[in-house]
């Protein structure tokens, strides 16, 4: 549930206690006051009947009765028998509270006679100066008019309550809308900023300086120092790129110039041998380093052609072969003729990339295979093999820049890699419009599938990437 949704209903919850709380006291008191005017009624007319009334040894004569019209008079003697009652409930000859009939003080009750709720005021009569009971008065009066009182109280209570705690829903909700509106711009501009892989991005707000805002600028100027680190890293890494680039040419040139000048010598050439190839080895490396320092600073320009895939697997497979040598079988499954619009240099690079990978990856024996195919309006490449396979933890980690496996250190044959191989060709898939995939069991086998967008209409020219 979202937090606005959460708000809104705590702030209802809470109305709706308190006013559930506030309405029960209310109830309890108008009752509670009601009942006592009810009451207060009764003990009066009794007192009135009892003063006028002539009590004597045989019983009691009621006075004037009809005055009090709502108000309902039995008297009983102690005999049991109805000595008198009012006009108003003439014919009516049961006691109007049997239960109270033999209590020696005064009693209220609330009962119910032919569906209507009376209260009762039960007293006993006792004739003056002595403690003889002669019977019981019972006053009673309809409790019709409490009751409806009662009813609208709790129709409007409910009403109220109702009324109160949808405009409290309504504020609430529009109002953390108002108040968290910001927010959503905050989530975003970060998912422009991980998906576009833009730190230059900043939120813009004009809102007052309050949590929110705060929160935005701390944001901001997290973005702005991420982006001076990065700026930094990528400057330093095309700097040594530019640095190392140099050194090594003149290295390779030397060792070449030494290799002629040694003659036979067998020792030197195997030692020249392997300055050479380690040079080659930081040659490529260097060349990585900065092929991702040009991409990431924007600068990279991609050729915007009509590629044949089918074409550029086959030339890259019978490449590859050379370096599977006895070591591995490698097999071109199904090959569709396909083409895409993009950069073949490029391409070829994230083919002999993933290639090469599996080579190193699967041990003697093993099987790496190549496929080509369509599924509606792309391209899709499968480069598989049968090696050691990717462990869950580092599989989500493969395509970031210098992330090695924590087995690839120690078991690759030649422990060459740098990290940077599976990031350019994520890099370079990217910004064809495709993706790049990875499924992987261990001791199974790893297989990557390459998306493209087959070929459009405008397919010329070239094109920079941002
Ligand atoms: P590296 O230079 O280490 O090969 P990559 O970026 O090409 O760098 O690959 C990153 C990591 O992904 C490797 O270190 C390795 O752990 C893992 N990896 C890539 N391809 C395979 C594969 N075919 N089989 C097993 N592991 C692989």
């Amino acid at each position: 549930m979202s937090l606005r949704a959460r708000l809104a209903l705590l702030s209802i919850s809470i109305v709706g206690g308190v006013l559930l709380i506030f309405g029960v006291a209310v109830y309890l008191s108008v009752s509670i006051t009601l009942t006592n005017q009810v009451d207060h009624t009764l003990e009066g007319a009794a007192a009135q009947i009892i003063r006028n009334s002539m009590a004597d040894r045989v019983g009691v004569t009621l006075p004037e009765l009809n005055l009090f019209a709502d108000i309902y008079i039995q008297v009983w003697g102690t005999d049991g028998k109805l000595a008198s009652s009012s006009l108003n409930i003439q014919g009516f000859d049961r006691p109007l509270d049997t239960d109270s009939l033999n209590s020696v003080k005064p009693v209220f009750r609330d009962v119910v006679i032919e569906n209507t709720q009376l209260r009762v005021l039960t007293v006993p009569l006792i004739i003056r100066n002595s403690d003889r009971v002669i019977g019981v008065l019972q006053a009673a009066s309809s409790l019709e008019m409490v009751q409806a009182i009662q009813e609208v109280l709790i129709w409007v209570l409910l009403i109220g309550a109702a009324i109160s705690m949808t405009i409290i829903g309504l504020a609430s909700w529009f109002s953390t809308g108002r108040a968290l509106s910001p927010l959503e711009t905050v989530t975003q501009t970060a998912d422009q900023i991980v998906r576009a892989d833009d730190l230059s991005r900043r939120i813009p707000y004009q809102g007052p300086p309050d949590e929110v805002g705060h929160l935005i600028m701390a944001f901001n100027q997290t973005l702005s120092r991420l982006e001076n680190l990065f700026n930094t890293q990528r400057r330093f890494l095309a700097d040594v790129g530019h640095e190392l680039r140099t050194p090594l040419t003149v290295i390779r040139g030397n060792a070449d110039l030494m290799r002629r000048m040694s003659g036979g010598d067998e020792e030197s050439k195997e030692s020249l041998d392997s300055i050479q190839s380690e040079v080659d080895r930081l040659t490529r490396m260097v060349g990585d380093l900065l092929f991702l320092a040009q991409a990431e600073s924007g600068k990279l320009p991609l050729a915007h052609d009509l590629v044949e895939l089918d074409t550029l697997i086959l030339e890259v497979y019978n490449q590859m072969l050379v370096l599977a040598k006895d070591k591995l079988t490698m097999r071109v499954e199904e090959i569709d003729q396909v083409q895409v619009c993009g950069d073949k240099d490029r391409l070829k690079q994230v083919l002999v990339n993933l290639l090469a990978n599996a080579i190193k990856y699967t041990p003697s024996g093993g099987e790496v295979r190549i496929s080509l195919g369509k599924l509606e309006d792309q391209a899709k490449i499968v480069v598989s093999d049968n090696g050691p396979g990717i462990p869950a933890e580092d599989l989500p980690h493969i395509f970031e820049r210098f992330y090695r496996g924590e087995k690839s250190r120690t078991r690759s044959r030649d422990g060459k890699g740098f990290g940077l191989g599976l990031s350019i060709a994520y890099w370079i898939v990217r910004n064809h419009g495709g993706k790049i995939e990875v499924t992987s069991k261990e001791q199974q086998g790893t297989s990557f599938t390459v998306w493209l967008p087959l070929e459009g209409e405008s397919c010329k020219g070239k094109i920079f990437v941002d």
